[in-house]
């Protein structure tokens, strides 16, 4: 099995250079560099089904520790949810991604959240690595808007769309995102979608050149650019925000076959299947997250239902800067 050959290739690395937490990887800056101002993390299979960035994690690690690539920043690795990914499945317990808050959960995910919190920590920025169920049109940054996060997606240049919506309010005692935890840290925490869970997709090649840029632009900041400099060399992302979200309410709602993340529609457009009730799309956008759920021999869905059918999302009309009131913080 491919997952195998690489969990067993990162836990190698890791044997080597252990981080905080078990299937962690942590990486010393290169022999004589300048006083290391960064420490970069990055998450991968934190959701386990989501192996496709691992062997582009893996490639770039490697590159660092036999010394083909040179960093004068920490920087640390981890697989999130091994256990689930070697099963096949998102989780085995509850959704890690949910357990970063205050009070996780007695779960093996509950327990590995805990477990990589002093990992997350160390982070002067974190990126975290995920793959969507379906297809997707192209690569996303999803995560609330952030404003030290937006100049690091720019520079990082791997997505040219955003998922965003407001800044975290207040951290949530429960139900906390890995990338949540770092910006309640005060710093940017930023969640990259690769692309259809699993490998083959384009994912390794994604992972590699995401962390590869990271490397590269802490090059640059620690011989003095600045963040904003560098975010301004690339294209700003498009920022998409939810405006309707159908929900899953009736057993008999399926969509059309292929519909893929990031798919563009048009007002009117036909959702569902033939046989199924008529869902249009309401305004002109793009679909998010479409659901396909399982389905038993006797053709009904298998239980519990998502909540949502599918996701209709579009380019905000203002900058989120300005439509979260932020402009006078970049600004002064
Ligand atoms: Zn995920």
């Amino acid at each position: 099995m491919a997952l195998t050959r690489w969990l067993d290739r990162f836990r190698a690395l890791a044997a080597q250079a252990p981080g905080l937490a078990e299937d962690t990887v942590t990486l010393a800056p290169a022999r004589g560099a300048i006083r290391p101002s960064h420490h970069l993390v990055f998450g991968c299979m934190v959701h386990g089904e989501e192996c496709g960035p691992l062997p582009g994690v893996v490639a770039a690690l490697e590159a660092l520790a036999h010394g083909a690539l040179r960093t004068s920043a920490h920087v640390t690795a981890f697989v999130g949810n091994a256990a689930a990914g070697l099963a096949d499945a998102r989780f085995l317990e509850s959704d890690l991604n949910r357990e970063f808050g205050e009070s996780s959960s007695d779960t093996h995910e509950g327990r590995r959240a805990r477990a990589l919190t002093p990992v997350l920590a160390q982070a002067t920025l974190f990126v975290d690595l995920h793959q969507t169920i379906q297809p997707a049109a192209e690569p996303f940054w999803i995560m609330p808007f952030h404003v030290q996060g937006a100049l690091w997606a720019r520079a990082l240049d791997a997505a040219k769309v955003w998922m965003t919506r407001a800044p975290d309010a207040q951290f949530s005692a429960s139900g906390a995102c890995a990338d949540e935890l770092v910006r309640r840290l005060g710093r940017p925490g930023i969640t990259l979608e690769l692309g259809q869970k699993g490998f083959g997709h384009g994912a390794e090649m994604r992972a590699e050149r995401v962390i590869r840029r990271a490397l590269e632009l802490v090059e640059a900041l620690d011989v003095g650019a600045t963040l904003r400099a560098l975010a301004a060399e690339r294209p700003e992302p498009a920022y998409f925000e939810t405006l309707h979200a159908v929900p899953f309410d009736r057993d008999d709602y399926a969509l059309r076959p292929g519909l893929v993340n990031f798919q563009r529609v048009t007002r009117g457009e036909r959702l569902s299947a033939d046989n199924a009730p008529e869902v249009l799309a309401p305004v002109d956008g793009a679909l998010l997250f479409p659901k396909y759920p399982p389905r038993d021999a006797r053709g009904a869905y298998q239980q519990p239902l998502p909540a949502e059918l599918v996701r209709l999302v579009a380019p905000m009309s203002r900058h989120p800067l300005d439509a979260y009131g932020l402009r006078a913080t970049v600004e002064s």
